[in-house]
């Protein structure tokens, strides 16, 4: 079978594997959808310091089940499914606070072990779950759509605070619609006015361009001149970063979601003076999966508004190539495999 090698920075190939066994314990999937992640586009850049090349990228998956192994209960062939593409090592400090999702020595599909760039792959019982009432592009977007509800959980969001959202990715998205659900009131900020539509239907009241807009101004104004409670930050950037800490209200909450390529340095002060809560978000829990899948079900997300094109697996290079190009122009790409 085909799969989609990344060798070093923007040289890719394909190559053919021989399709995986189906061990006891084991769930064979056939691959349907893959969404490309800002991470494999990276990888793609030779910016992922976590990637381990060559490297077949891809951990946003939505599938069917081709055969599950003699342990198996949970799942049968025939199956919609979505993968959890991270491991835990079960001892690390992370793993035994029940946090797996921000284990030491994680290893994620497609960045540290062989990813989904194939139509078949094999995986544990436990790190797949089943969502038969929905679709294979809906399956493929649940990862990110989680690991923007995480960002969202770790900010600890009460009814009626207003949520500041930096970053209109996927998952930015994923947290305006999450903090809309915990009734938050959101507001959505990115550099490219044509997220506007995607925001407003995740559940962003207000959307402002950070080129165009005062944004310390606008936020400013918000609950009575305090401003926002909280703020989640997903671009991953100094200014964006340093940002955060600027329009969050005193006493409020800073989630970091977006994951720096540099060094930030940053006028300490602020953090007390506001005795800010600065908290990291990493990954997402099984228990976030199944809080998207509900949302899923329920039509939260504009599926069709955050999806901005398929290709075909033998063009998933062309992909990378053109999303490089005009980041800006897309959302979520998916390769249909
Ligand atoms: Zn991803
Ligand atoms: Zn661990």
């Amino acid at each position: 079978m085909k799969a989609l090698v990344i060798d070093t920075e923007s040289r890719t190939r394909f190559t053919e594997l021989t399709p995986p066994e189906c061990r006891a314990d084991e769930v064979l999937i056939n691959v349907r959808r893959v969404g490309l992640c800002g991470s494999d586009l990276n990888t793609w850049r030779g910016f992922n310091p976590l990637a381990v090349y060559p490297c077949i990228p891809g951990h946003e998956i939505g599938g069917v089940v081709a055969a599950v192994g003699s342990g198996v209960r949970a799942v049968a062939p025939g199956d919609r499914v979505v993968a959890l593409p991270c491991t835990e090592c079960g001892v690390c400090s992370a793993c035994l606070n029940g946090r797996p999702n921000a284990c030491k020595d994680n290893q994620t599909l497609g960045v540290q072990r062989q990813g989904a760039m194939t139509p078949m792959v094999a995986l544990p019982a436990h790190k797949v779950l089943v969502a038969n009432e929905l679709g294979y592009d809906e399956l493929a977007l649940v990862e990110p759509l989680s690991v923007g509800l995480h960002a969202a959980r770790r900010a600890q969001i009460n009814v009626g605070e207003w949520v500041a959202v930096i970053g209109c990715g996927v998952i930015g998205l994923g947290a305006i619609a999450a903090a809309a659900a915990m009734g938050g009131r959101v507001v959505a900020i990115d550099i490219d006015r044509r997220k506007r539509e995607v925001a407003g239907a995740c559940g962003a009241e207000r959307f402002y361009d950070n080129r165009e807009t005062d944004i310390a101004a606008a936020l400013g104004e918000l609950d009575q001149g305090r401003g926002p409670a909280v703020v989640i930050e997903a671009v991953g950037l100094s200014a964006t970063i340093e940002q955060a800490i600027e329009l969050v209200a005193f006493t409020g909450r800073v989630v970091y979601v977006g994951y720096a390529k540099k060094p930030v340095s940053y006028d300490s002060a602020r953090f007390l003076l506001k005795e800010l809560d600065i908290r990291g978000s990493r990954n997402a829990t099984v228990a976030d999966f199944r809080a998207v899948l509900a949302l899923m079900a329920l039509r939260r997300y504009p599926v069709e508004l955050i999806i901005s094109g398929h290709y075909p697996l033998g063009q998933a290079d062309r992909a990378f190539a053109d999303w490089a190009a005009d980041p800006g122009a897309y959302t979520k790409i998916m390769i249909d495999v």
